[in-house]
Parts: structure tokens; sequence; C-alpha cells
């Protein structure tokens, strides 16, 4: 079923004898939260080398807005825990859950003295709450670009780091692994052409899959591609099929569907359908705060029931002065589409945000390949289960960044973590065909994701959206391309392949995770993970 992505092991031919060569002792990959924390806690024991396919600022974690969720104080950590595996549905690692949770504070503490400035009242961190949270513990920063704050600080901690290299706009396009142990990745960069980083340990940190659905909140580089390469590679894939789809993004033709932060329902803004009518009362208990799941399919049923193609979050009640300290980005986005969040319903509609699942790994963030490591989005630790709780992710970022950089740092000066093998030759078919336009195909499978495999899936039309994308494999996938689109093309229809596989596994609901044919949870057959690893993958490619 999955034989079009499995004819690859490599996107692109090379001979490693005549290709440029970089060395380094940790390769990461990715320059976002997770990649950034990486990257700093290697560097304690070598050489650290980060490449990122656009500007280094570019990513989700740049986008963040609402805020980063850790415990207030010691007797919170249990309740934030409680939250946590609550929203997750039966399917978090208690593990990863009580060991991210309780190193929160002091994760949140070191970025505090990097620089990072949160937004205070009294001299006292100010702390919201969102969806799913028990108590107010999300500290966010200049209102609501909590991201920006946090990259930043990385950032700039990262580039004054005297081991630390950063090498924008290189463009990953595969990991190099030989008999079971990883020895850096194949990269591009448009001046320079194809080059071998060869490396002792090698962190991928290149975020979730959001760009696979037509509508989302995530930027244009998040195109699954760690993930992907991760597949090629051999590394366990798990729980893929859990999406996280954002209630609230903005919904006006032709404008970039920028999230509308949770942390608007979390002060009181509420939803409405075009009658002005208040809805969510009628869905959960919780109404605006219930889980993002039940608020999504609740906004798609309203939809549904109103005919409209968006709902609306009304803040006017809340007092100018309030909401335009509180919420600036939000003020200004809208008002560019001359809506006054002051005096005006802000229409919106979901869209797809978080992918829960990924690389398989464990604590340490080991994926299972020697000298391979994951952390941040591209991975999964079990710590969200099958739903995230608001503003864990930047959390896990941080946290998971940290402690696969220290892993990885301590096994530099393991006997199998040697630079090399430096020969390695990989020929793939090369077949002459007609061009293909990149761009078209991408935006037909954004919206075949997103019709057949969003927020409602049911077997009927996530079989025919795997037979659609069969049949865009069928002439993508043995191409060879020499350029990011094409490469970006082929991760995206692989990852298409790999989520419907999940979702078409999961015969239940969960979590964000939403059958209709399947519409209860089956905790006899599914309190479990999916996990899937490719086939003889050391026999194929090369
Ligand atoms: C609009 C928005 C708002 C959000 N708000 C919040 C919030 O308030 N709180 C919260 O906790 N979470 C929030 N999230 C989620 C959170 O931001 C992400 O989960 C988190 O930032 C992911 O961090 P990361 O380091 O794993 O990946 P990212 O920050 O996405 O970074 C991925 C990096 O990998 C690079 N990359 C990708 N592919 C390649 C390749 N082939 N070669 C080289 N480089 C590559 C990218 O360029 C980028 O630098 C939000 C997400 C979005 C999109």
């Amino acid at each position: 079923m999955r034989k079009y992505i499995e004819s690859r092991r490599y996107l692109v031919s090379f001979d490693t004898s005549s290709a440029p060569h970089i060395f380094t002792d940790v390769l990461v990959i990715g320059s976002g939260v997770a990649g950034l924390r990486a990257a700093i806690a290697a560097a304690n024991y070598g050489e650290v080398l980060v490449v990122t396919k656009d500007t280094a600022r570019e990513g989700s974690t740049g986008h963040a807005q609402g805020g980063i969720a850790a415990a207030s104080d010691s007797q919170d950590v249990e309740s934030h825990i409680q939250d946590t595996l609550e929203v997750g549905c039966g399917l978090c690692n208690e593990d990863a859950v009580r060991t991210i949770i309780s190193e929160g504070p002091s994760s949140v503490q070191e970025l505090i003295d990097w620089g990072a400035k949160f937004d205070s009242e009294d001299g006292k961190p100010h702390l919201t709450r969102e969806g799913g949270h028990s108590r107010s513990r999300i500290l966010h920063a200049g209102g609501d670009a909590t991201g920006a704050e946090v990259e930043a600080a990385l950032l700039t901690e990262a580039q004054v780091h005297r081991r630390i290299h950063i090498l924008e706009n290189f463009f990953v396009v595969d990991i190099l692994n030989e008999n079971g142990v990883c020895h850096g990745a194949i990269v591009y960069n448009a001046s320079k052409g194809l080059m071998m980083v060869w490396s002792r340990q090698t962190i991928l940190a290149t975020g979730g899959t959001g760009r696979l659905f037509r509508e989302t909140t995530n930027p244009g580089v998040i195109t699954g591609d760690g993930i992907a390469m991760a597949y090629r590679a051999g590394a366990a894939l798990t729980d893929l099929e859990f999406i996280q789809f954002h209630p609230t993004t903005l919904y006006i033709a032709g404008a970039s569907r920028a999230l509308i932060s949770e942390a608007v329902r979390g002060e009181g803004g509420l939803l409405k359908n075009r009658e002005g009518k208040r809805f969510m009362d009628d869905y959960h208990p919780d109404a605006e705060l219930a889980p993002r799941d039940v608020v999504s399919r609740s906004i798609l049923q309203e939809m549904q029931r109103t005919g409209d193609t968006n709902v609306y979050l009304d803040l006017t009640h809340l007092g100018r002065e309030h909401i335009y300290e509180r919420f600036p980005f939000i003020r200004s986005l809208c008002a560019e589409f001359d809506i006054d969040i002051a005096e005006d319903m802000i229409p919106v509609r979901p869209s797809a945000h978080y992918s829960v699942g990924g690389v398989k790994i464990d604590l340490g963030g080991a994926t299972g390949i020697e000298g391979l490591y994951a952390c941040g989005e591209v991975a999964c630790t079990g710590f969200h289960g099958a739903n995230r709780l608001g503003s864990n992710s930047l959390l896990e970022g941080l946290v998971m960044g940290r402690r696969a950089g220290e892993a990885a740092g301590k096994m530099l000066h393991k006997l199998s973590a040697r630079l090399g093998p430096y020969t390695m030759v990989n020929r793939e078919q090369k077949i002459h065909h007609s061009p293909i336009d990149v761009a078209d195909v991408e935006i037909s499978l954004r919206s075949l994701m997103w019709r057949n495999a969003g927020i409602e899936r049911n077997e009927e039309a996530l079989a025919a959206a795997d037979q659609r994308a069969d049949f865009w494999c069928s002439y993508i996938m043995e191409r060879e391309f020499h350029k990011p689109a094409g490469w970006q093309l082929q991760n995206m229809l692989t990852l298409a392949k790999l989520i419907i596989y999940f979702s078409r596994q999961r015969t239940e609901s969960r979590g964000c995770h939403y059958r209709t044919d399947y519409p209860g949870r089956d905790d006899t057959n599914w309190n479990r993970h999916t996990n899937l690893v490719r086939d003889n993958v050391e026999v194929q490619g090369v």
C-alpha cells in the first residue's frame, strides 16, 4: 500500500567522493525552540552546526502567541500533570508528562536568565488560563507575541555562543545513515548546491506538518520534512493520526489564516454564530474553554447548521483598553481588514495547527537509529497523548530540546560516534520526464487533506484520499528533483500517505482524531499507540 513512498531511500543521487563536505560534532536541523535549545545544550560538549531552510527566525516558534504553560508553584505541578493527562485521553506517557512538567519551571527560568521578558503585573509574572487548564499558569510576552520573545532569547544566546554556528537557507534533503548509524545529512543551498554534512550526532528539530492542510496556522516552512526523512532513514513513527486543529483562525478570503489565540477565549472572548447567538453552551459544559478538538468540531457543526463559512469571536464586552493592551497583534492584524476588535466580531474558523505524533523518541530524544535524536514538534514522546493541552508545546520544545542536546553531547565520545564513513554512493534511477507544476500538485494535495483527512474523517473519505495520493505519488515519487520545492512536495506526499494510513488504522474517535464512522472511544481495542517503521529500510535505495 505504501509502495510509492517505500521505493525511495534518498530523494537525490549522490556520490560523496565528489561532493563538498562540512564536518561538525553535532548537527542540529531546525532553528525553532527545540533546535536552538538543543544546540545550546550540546555546545557544552562540542562544536554545533545548526542548519535551517529559511531565515533562522522562520518556523512555528516565532508565530506562537498565547504563551508557555509552566506550573506556577510546587503545588501546581501535580495539577498541571493531571490537566495534561486529562486532555491526552488515556494515551499520555505519564513518565514524559511528569518529567517535562517538573522540569518546566527551571527551563522557563533559564529563558528569563537569557533575556526573555514575560509580561508582568505588580512585579510578578502575569499568568493567564487557556482551555483544559484548571489554573492560570500560562506565561506570555508582548501581550500575544510569546513565540517571538522565546525565539529571540534563544537565538541571541545561540548566536553569541562560540561553539554554535548557524547556516540559514540550507535545506536538509535527507539523513545519511548506514548500518543503523546516522552520520549526518545531505544539505542543499542555492548558491553552493548539494553538500554532505558529516556529524557525530544529529538532532532533528524540523517542526510539524501543518502545511499539509489547506487551512493552517503554520508558516510555509512547516511541510513535515523531518518526519518524512526520518521515515526514509528507518526511524519509527508514532501517532501520526493525531493532528490538532485550532478552533479559531481569522477567516477572511485572501488573508493568511492567522491564529486568534486561545488566550482570547481565556480572557472571556465568546463564540457566536451569524445571528449573534452564543452556541458553545449547547455543545460542552466548559463552553468556550472546552478542549480544542471539541471547540473545533462544534464550530464545524455550527457552520454546517447555519450554512455559514465561519463563526465569530466576540470581544466587544471586554473593554477597549484591556483588549488593545492584551492583544496588540490581533488588534493590528484585524485592523488591516477594517475590523476593530473592540467594536466588531472577528470572523473565525478552525485550521490545522499542531502535529501530536511524529518520530518516536525516548526521554533523551533518542530515535532508535544510533546517533539520531529528535525533539520538539517533529518528535513524539507521548507527552500530549491523543491531544495537546494549549501552551504545552513550547514547554515540551524547551525541555526536550535541552534533554536531546545533553544526550547527544554526552555521546560524542562513543567509538561509533566517529565522523564518516565519507564514502557513500546513491544512484537513483534517472528517468526523464516532462516538467511538473509542483505548486499545482501541492495546492491540490492540501485541499484533499483538508477535505478528506481533516477535522472529521471516515473510511470512505480516507480511502478516496489514499487512492488520489497514490496517483500523484506514481509520477512524483520516482522523479529526481533538484530544488527544495520538489523535495518538499515529495515529503508532503509521503506524509499524506502516512497520515492517511495511521488515520485508517485507528477505528475509533479519541482526542483530536475524530472518525464519523467510529464516533466513540474504544478502550478495549485502541487504548494504545499506533507505530510504524518502514520495511526493509537498510536494503533499499543504496
Ligand atoms: C500560529 C501558531 C501559534 C502557536 N501558539 C502557541 C502557543 O501559544 N503556545 C505553545 O506552546 N505552542 C504554540 N504553538 C505551537 C508551537 O509554536 C510549536 O509547536 C513549536 O514552536 C514547535 O517548535 P519546534 O522547534 O519543534 O519547530 P519550529 O519552531 O516549527 O521550527 C522548525 C524549524 O525547522 C526548520 N526546517 C524544517 N524543515 C527543514 C529542512 N528540510 N531543512 C532545514 N530546516 C528545516 C524550519 O525552517 C524551522 O527553523 C503555536 C503554533 C503556531 C503555528
